[in-house]
């Protein structure tokens, strides 16, 4: 069944969403689009063979004419649009971070457990990456031992003028908060921010970050967030085991062996290092909600408890020292399906 959805925020990863879901192999096609820049979501719509320009994210919601919602739009407008889509039944993606305190996130897990059906996927889209499928594949099937340590880097070549420090965490360092989860099946404890010699490059931010994570097992995790390193966009991952490591192999496709050097192309941006993934999260989102069944990915619960994590390392960066996390327990709606 054709899946008819609507587009709040069509700024970058918002356009770059729709043209995945207009007439993409899950059959599913662009039918509204709102944005707070009424003329950009006008000139998206009309781009679009059967979408329409709406005047705000609310009216998209309630439309009759949308079956799903994706919500592209700036971090602190998800809660309000993820508890609409809940309100009126509609399954919602909700790019990362759920929604910018750990308060609001909540809201949206106790409007999903009051609702009483899983209707919100989170876009933490490291998950459907094929190296980091392969990377938690080579984990899991104990090659490398048991896993004792986690050296991550998350490199970005620049930010725009509005990222503040506060995102170096909350906006950026939350994909490896849910990729630890998510690769180590445990959860994090502990948090501890440490603050490098600043770069000279990144004006009044903090850059870089050292974020140190404790695992419930014992697993510790080194994350690098830079923001400013200019020469392109990088991803690392390593972990250490007991009897091997496993890591990220380069993304460059070739290397080139010329007057004495090597050189691979590094990924100018996220679109570029990870256009896979979000076309496999798409499909596979569209797939699950046109046939009715609840969003399989990061839900609102993994988008919480990131949250709740990603508020402790603020703390810890405001505050300086490790801080504890404390995590309640999911509610039932988020048990895993017995085998
Ligand atoms: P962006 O280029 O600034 O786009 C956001 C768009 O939303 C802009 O067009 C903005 O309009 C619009 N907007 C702001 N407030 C709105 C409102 N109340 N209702 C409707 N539209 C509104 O930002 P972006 O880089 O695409 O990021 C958007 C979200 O995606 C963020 O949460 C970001 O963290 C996430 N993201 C995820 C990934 C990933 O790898 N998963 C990558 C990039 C971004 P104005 O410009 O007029 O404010």
């Amino acid at each position: 069944m054709a899946l008819d959805v609507g587009v709040v925020g069509v700024g970058m990863i918002g356009q770059e969403h729709v043209r995945r879901l207009d007439g993409g192999p899950g059959g599913s096609r662009v039918v509204a689009v709102a944005d707070a820049d009424a003329a950009r979501a006008a000139d998206v719509a009309g781009r679009l063979p059967a979408a329409k320009a709406l005047p705000g994210g609310a009216e998209l919601i309630a439309s009759d004419a949308v079956d799903a919602v994706v919500v592209t739009s700036w971090g602190p407008t998800h809660e309000e649009y993820v508890l609409a889509c809940i309100a009126a039944g509609k399954p919602v993606f909700c790019e990362k971070p759920l929604a910018t305190s750990q308060e609001a996130t909540r809201r949206i897990v106790d409007a999903e457990v009051a609702a009483g059906r899983r209707l919100v996927q989170v876009g933490f889209n490291r998950r459907y990456d094929p190296a980091h499928r392969a990377l938690k594949q080579a984990v899991d099937s104990g090659v490398i031992g048991a896993p004792l340590l986690v050296h991550c880097a998350h490199r970005n070549a620049s930010v725009p003028p509005h990222y503040t420090r506060d995102m170096s965490i909350a906006d950026t360092a939350v994909h490896e908060i849910d990729e630890l989860r998510w690769l180590c099946g445990q959860e994090i404890t502990a948090v501890q921010v440490l603050t490098p010699r600043k770069s000279s490059r990144g004006g009044e931010l903090q850059d870089p970050l050292l974020v140190l994570f404790e695992l419930a097992d014992g697993v510790l995790a080194d994350v690098e967030v830079s923001v400013n390193v200019h020469y392109g966009y990088e991803i690392r991952c390593e972990v250490s085991g007991e009897t091997g490591t496993v890591q990220l192999a380069d993304p460059a496709p070739v290397h080139i062996r010329r007057e004495g050097a090597v050189a691979g192309l590094v990924p100018a941006d996220w679109r570029e290092r990870f256009a896979l993934s979000y076309d496999i999260e798409l499909r596979e989102w569209v797939d699950t909600v046109a046939a009715g069944r609840p969003p399989a990915g990061p839900g609102a619960w993994d988008g919480h408890v990131a949250q709740v994590v990603s508020d402790a390392a603020l703390r810890s960066l405001h505050e300086g020292g490790r801080v504890l996390v404390e995590l309640p327990s999911p509610p039932g709606l988020y048990a895993p399906a017995a085998a």
